[in-house]
Order: C-alpha cells, then structure tokens, then sequence
C-alpha cells in the first residue's frame, strides 16, 4: 500500500492535527480556502496545500485527496460547513465514527444519548409557557453560540425571539456555574479511554460584560450576552473532579456503543457546567476533536502523564493511526 497521507481541512484544529501527524512522520495535506493559506505556510505544517474557494467546495477535492491515500481527520469546521450525508457517502478515509455523527448533530437525539449515559443535563422545556426560570435559547446548528440569549419568562422569550423568527430552537435551563470542556480520547487501538485536558472558552460579549457596571449594563438596554467564541483558555481542574470526569468520558463512550455500531472513538468533548455545589451539568457533546485542545501544542499536563512524552490531540490521533497502519487494522479507526 502507498504511504498513508493526513489530511484536514484548513480551519479550527487544523495546524495541530497537522503539526502532530508530522511529528509522527506523515505526509500533510491541507484543503484550504485562497485567502486562508497564511498559518499553513508561516508554520511549515503542510506539505501540500489545496486550494478552493469556499467551505463548500471540499468534497470537490475527494478524488485527488483518495488519489493521494489520504486519511482525512475532521473537526468542528468540516461538521458545520459540509452535509453529514457527504461525509457518509464519501469514500474518502475518514478517521473516527461516521455512525455517530447522525446522533451528534441533532440535538434532540444528543440529549437521548446524555440521557443514556446517565449524566445531569440541564432541563429542557418544551415550550415557552413552561419557563419557570432562567433558560438559553439554542439554535439548531453548531455556529459557536451565535444569536443564543437567556429569557426569565414566556413574556421575555416572546420579545427576544422576534429577531430570529423561522429558526429551530431549544429551550435549556441556564446553569449558573463555570463552563468547564473535557476533552477525551477513545482508544480502538489500545482500547481505553484517555483524559487529554480540559479548556474554557473565551465569548463575546458574555466575557466581557462583567467589565462594566451593572450600573451601565441597565443604561445599555439593547446589550444581551452573546456566546460568540473567539478563543480558548488552557485550564486544570480541582484534583477532586477528575474522577467524575474521567465517569463522565466512559459514561459518554459506553451509551455510544449502543447506539452506532463500533461506538465513538477518537477524540470528543463533554461541555460541562460546574455549579458552586460542585455538581457537574453535561450540556453538549463533540465527537471528534474540539479547538479547546489547540492550547495543548506540544501537550497537557494530563497527556504528559498518561504518556510520558507530549502528547497533543492531533499527535494522539496520527499516533493512533501509526498504530493502526502497524498493526495492519487500518479500518479500526476509519468510520
Ligand atoms: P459548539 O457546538 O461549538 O459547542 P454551540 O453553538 O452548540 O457551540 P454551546 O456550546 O451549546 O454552543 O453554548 C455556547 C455557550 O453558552 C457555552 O460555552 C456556555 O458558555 C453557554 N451555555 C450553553 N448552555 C448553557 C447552559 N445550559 N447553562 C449555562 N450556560 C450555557
């Protein structure tokens, strides 16, 4: 067989699946829109660049990215921008599970599989007349908490929804507490399950809203909070909430096998809230690599241990293919 290639789509994770693909010897591809190609040159983490014009040109790249025996690995971007039903049709090597992705983008179906797991959520209510308290309104689609706004009462929801009229949406309790992302690794390989890290998230306007009076936040009647990320914040957690962490992944992995076949494997993310009680709430969970791990270029402190050596998220996975390739079960990891 001719030498496996990585290959990912150039956004998101992209220079750290590439940089740790590199580190463990693989040729790189990186599928790059014209005018983003700058952080894939400046950081020599590509060995070739593809360019297109748009997100939605990617599948247009399918032929030339088999022709080059490459293993393409998704994140958040690929997720968002292009069709599930592509990704499952397309005959592209793809690293990680295709079967669960259909439970992952609808949320609806991702609350059933938290549920499963035997994990706190936040409540959901059904509709606007049952809000009994603070609730986030979530749209359908994963576009970093653009346009999400907080409403108290059926009265509230009604005046602030009137700017996103047509849009699906969910009514989830608001968890006062500090978002917490855990950030995992399900081994096919070495069949175990790796805590890599944990990060926060940095939001515009939320994070920035505590900057100013509550005295100026009321004379700025037309500000809401908005949960538009914009960066990543390394963080470690208490000692003391690791194991419930580490519950929380297997948990996650083990309701995840009875529901695609194979489960999920690979990199995922559980986003949690932890309240002042010191009670865990899941809210949402990724199934592939999140951006929360970029900060870990060359490692967490948890990969380190586990390890012995850094370990970031795009190395742990080109490592898992490495092993894979060696051990001639390939198809272990592709969905
Ligand atoms: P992504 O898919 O990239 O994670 P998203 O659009 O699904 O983004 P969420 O992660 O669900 O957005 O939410 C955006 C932000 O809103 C979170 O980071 C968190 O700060 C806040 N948030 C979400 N759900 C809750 C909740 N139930 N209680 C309190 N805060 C919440």
């Amino acid at each position: 067989m001719a030498e496996i290639k990585i290959a990912t789509l150039g956004s998101h994770s992209a220079l750290q699946i590439l940089k740790g693909a590199k580190e463990e010897g693989f040729e790189t591809i990186v599928v790059c829109r014209k005018h983003q190609v700058k952080p894939y040159k400046m950081f020599g983490v590509a060995d070739k660049i593809i360019e297109i014009n748009n997100f939605s040109d990617f599948w247009k790249t399918e032929k030339q990215l088999i022709d080059e025996n490459a293993v393409l690995v998704p994140h958040g971007t690929l997720a968002a921008y292009t069709d599930v039903d592509e990704i499952k049709k397309s005959k592209l090597m793809y690293f990680g599970s295709k079967d669960i992705l259909k439970w992952e983008v609808s949320r609806t179906k991702q609350q059933h599989w938290l549920k499963k797991a035997g994990l706190r959520q936040p409540k959901i209510f059904k509709r606007p007349e049952d809000i009994d308290r603070s609730v986030i309104v979530k749209f359908y689609g994963a576009e970093g908490g653009k346009g999400y706004f907080l409403a108290n009462s059926k009265e509230d929801f009604d005046k602030k929804i009137q700017a996103h009229k047509g849009k699906r949406y969910i009514l989830q309790e608001y968890i006062i507490g500090v978002p917490v992302y855990n950030h995992y690794f399900q081994s096919p390989m070495l069949d175990r399950l790796e805590l890599m890290g944990f990060d926060k998230r940095y939001e515009s306007n939320v994070d920035s809203l505590g900057r100013i009076s509550a005295r100026d936040q009321i004379a700025l009647k037309s500000v809401d909070p908005s949960y538009v990320i914009t960066g990543n914040i390394p963080l470690v957690v208490r000692e003391s909430f690791l194991s419930e962490a580490i519950d929380i992944g297997e948990n996650i992995v083990k309701s995840s096998q009875k529901l695609a076949k194979r489960g999920m494997f690979g990199p995922f993310c559980a986003e949690t809230i932890i309240t002042p009680e010191k009670e865990i709430f899941t809210f949402e969970v990724s199934a592939r690599i999140v951006a929360g791990t970029n900060p870990y270029i060359p490692t967490s402190p948890y990969s380190y241990m586990l390890w012995d050596e850094q370990m970031s998220t795009g190395k742990r996975i080109a490592r898992e293919i490495k092993l894979a390739i060696e051990n001639n079960e390939l198809n272990k990891v592709l969905g």
